[in-house]
């Protein structure tokens, strides 16, 4: 085994590769970027190297500058972790060619499988099902549309060197086809810089479902069962989990040795993932799912702790014995699964604004606590800390929660408990989107597919939220009971002066507060005489009592008791309770009202980012709605569009400038 390896990545799988490393006594060599001097990863590892600028390209995509940093730093193996370097042959070789172990397949496999069109070649030889389509080398427009028109709409087109669910067009009939493939192929040349395109029948109800692989050097290949992926935005998973629902045990066995019939076409060494897109005629009808290849994922996946929860074992544990010339741990035969598990990809954006990314500081951080059960478990996996800055230079994801129970049903319980103990405050997050999906009837009676979340719209972005009153009622508790007392070393302090019991010597009997919410006011007044009672606008004062039970409050209201936990920050108050959460801002009366600023007349970023393009010039008449620019975040594109009519005044940045939230982007002079 080595001694010593280097993590070549940052974030939650940078520390979730340490931690293993740690465990086996191999010592760990951090890399990280400006913008990453102070990150958990690099406190985590036992040295660090810092590699340059914040952006990628400046920092975790310089390979000779992390090779370098292994030879100062002795280093025996790379652990690329997933993005970045981890995809790149020339990397692998390169780190080969040093004499420095690369944790990952052989570079020839990594090519293989690195183009899609190409990799669907060489599975079709292998007697892997395909999607039907077109992945030839020929890119004639008009070859292009012959092939989808035999094909048959819907089509896919994609990007043969895409990733990430970029480059990637539905064609819904052939009227649409030309502007569908010059987009994509737009998309291609400015992401991966090739605009090779494949098409593919767009499969019906798909189901994402993959297959976990390893392979070693001594020629032995295996695979960890599958997950499935099918819930997704923007083709990117959300939630991942094992056992695939409905999946018979004859198909989970022909995807298995499907999988592992890839990964043998290629020589595959390491851990690798064979994602099948699975055809159902309906979703209770296992019987007719169909799955075909879709792509091979040449390194450790995002959802791979699913796996892990499943099967009892270390992934990165196997990668390192695998990179260092040890035989796999276990055979087919001795690989067993138990239970079910499920991930959550804890992102930093807003689900109620088309998921945009949302950069800012963490705040408030409060995670659930990880425990074991007799079957099953409770892992957060993550690489931020309160007080760590989400910034636009990277992806958008903070944290994962994975949970693990004796069968779906419970899983999913001990997810939603576990996402209603994770408050983040300071950014936009999608916890609370995530519980309504826990919540909606598809993906509680696992009717799954790719449309999940478009399909239940109604339930996800029109959701009636948690009751405005409650969360009046929860801050009023805790504006009355004040922050939260400090603790002795040997158990509470109390101080009798600041019980909150309804004694006072003096003062008033009356507290009255304002909350405003959606531009409406709402009061509490809360009668402080015991018994307490309090009251909302002008109804009828109830019963109240409140008392503190950890972080949390207890309150009883009228005939409503429930918990809640209230973080107050400047005038906003952010409401925990069991519903999901809100944000109330708190009115000082005596404060003047804030005025409202017009920003009709600029179009400002709506995050941090990078200005990729203008589509307007100076002196351009616009119209309200119209796109003016596109921008770039957390490896994202970003449409902005006319904010009001007007005529384009000034252009304030130019395409390639990196610009804060908030920056004016363009002047609009009003239409003459
Ligand atoms: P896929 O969606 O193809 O299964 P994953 O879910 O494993 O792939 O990861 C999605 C992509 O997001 C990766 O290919 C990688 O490029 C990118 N990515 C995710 N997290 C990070 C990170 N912390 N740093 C860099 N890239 C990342
Ligand atoms: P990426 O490299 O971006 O991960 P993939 O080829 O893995 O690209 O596809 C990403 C997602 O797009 C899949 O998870 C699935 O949701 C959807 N998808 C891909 N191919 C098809 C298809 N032929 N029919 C329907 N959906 C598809
Ligand atoms: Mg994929």
């Amino acid at each position: 085994m080595f001694d010593k390896i280097l993590i070549a990545n940052r974030g939650e799988i940078a520390c979730r590769v340490a931690s293993t490393a740690h465990r086996m006594g191999v010592r760990t060599v951090a890399v990280y970027s400006e913008a990453d001097a102070n990150a958990r990863h690099v406190a985590w590892c036992d040295e660090a190297v810092p590699i340059g600028g914040p952006a990628p390209k400046d920092s975790y995509l310089r390979w000779e500058r992390i090779l370098q940093a292994a030879r100062d730093t002795g280093a025996q193996a790379i652990h690329p972790g997933y993005g970045f370097l981890s995809e790149n042959e020339a990397f692998a070789q390169a780190c080969a060619d040093a004499g420095i172990a690369f944790i990952g397949p052989r570079p020839s496999s990594i090519l293989a499988m690195g183009l899609k069109a190409e990799s669907k070649r060489l599975m079709e030889a292998a007697g892997v099902p395909l999607v039907p389509g077109y992945h030839g080398a020929d890119q004639d427009p008009a070859l292009l549309r012959c092939e989808a028109d035999r094909i048959g709409y819907p089509v896919l087109i994609k990007a043969s060197a895409g990733g990430g669910g970029k480059g990637m067009r539905v064609v819904e009939s052939g009227a649409d086809f030309e502007a569908a493939l010059a987009s994509c192929q737009r998309e291609a040349r400015n992401s991966f810089g090739d605009d090779a395109v494949l098409i593919e029948k767009y499969v019906q109800r798909p189901r994402h479902i993959e297959i976990q692989v390893f392979g070693d050097t001594h020629g032995q290949v295996v695979h960890l069962f599958e997950r499935d992926c099918s819930v997704q935005r923007r083709h990117q998973k959300v939630l991942e989990e094992s056992p695939a629902p409905g999946l018979s045990e004859a198909l989970r066995q022909r995807m298995g040795e499907a999988a592992v019939a890839a990964a043998r076409a290629v020589d595959y060494v390491g851990a690798g993932t064979v994602e099948f897109i699975v055809e159902q005629a309906a979703y209770d009808q296992p019987e007719s799912m169909k799955f075909f290849f879709m792509e091979m994922n040449t390194r450790l996946q995002v959802e791979h702790p699913v796996t892990e929860a499943i099967t009892g074992l270390d992934l990165v544990e196997w990668q390192l014995r695998v990179a260092a010339g040890e035989p796999l741990p276990l055979r087919q035969e001795q690989i067993r699964r138990q239970g079910h598990a499920i991930e959550a990809r804890i992102c930093a954006e807003n689900p109620d604004n088309q998921f945009l990314p949302s950069t800012g500081t963490l705040r408030v951080y409060r995670k659930p606590e990880a425990v074991s059960f007799q079957l099953g478990s409770v892992r957060f996996d993550d690489g931020v800390r309160e007080g760590d800055a989400i910034s636009p230079y990277y992806d958008s994801m903070i944290a994962k929660l994975i949970v693990h129970g004796q069968d779906r049903h419970q899983a999913l319980a001990r997810l939603d408990a576990a996402l209603a103990q994770t408050h983040i405050i300071g950014l936009a997050t999608n916890v609370q989107f995530l519980r309504r999906v826990l919540a909606t009837d598809s993906f509680a009676h696992a009717r799954l597919d790719t449309a999940l979340i478009a399909r239940e719209h109604a339930r996800l972005f029109e959701h009636p939220g948690v009751a405005t009153e409650l969360a009046c009622v929860a801050a009023t508790a805790q504006a009355w009971l004040g922050p939260r007392p400090l603790q002795s070393q040997n158990g509470p302090w109390i101080d009798p002066w600041s019980l909150r019991d309804g004694f006072q010597a003096h003062g008033p009997t009356l507290r009255r507060w304002t909350w405003r919410l959606n531009q409406t006011d709402v009061t509490t007044v809360l009668h402080t005489q015991t018994p307490m009672r309090l009251a909302i606008d002008d109804a009828p004062a109830r019963p109240f009592a409140v008392s503190r039970i950890g972080d949390e409050l207890d309150i009883a209201w009228g005939e409503q008791r429930f918990r809640a936990q209230v973080h107050h920050w400047d005038e906003q108050v952010h409401v925990f309770v069991n519903q999901g959460s809100l944000v109330i801002e708190r009115v000082d009366e005596l404060a003047h009202a804030g005025e409202q600023t017009d920003t009709g007349g600029q179009l400002t970023a709506p995050m941090p980012g990078k200005v990729l393009s203008f589509s307007v010039q100076v002196g351009d008449a616009v119209k309200v709605g119209q796109a003016l620019a596109v921008m770039e975040a957390m490896k994202m594109e970003h449409t902005l569009h006319a904010p009001a009519d007007g005529r384009v005044a000034e252009l304030l940045y130019a395409p390639g400038d990196q610009v804060p939230e908030g920056a004016e982007l363009l002047r609009l002079a009003s239409p003459d």
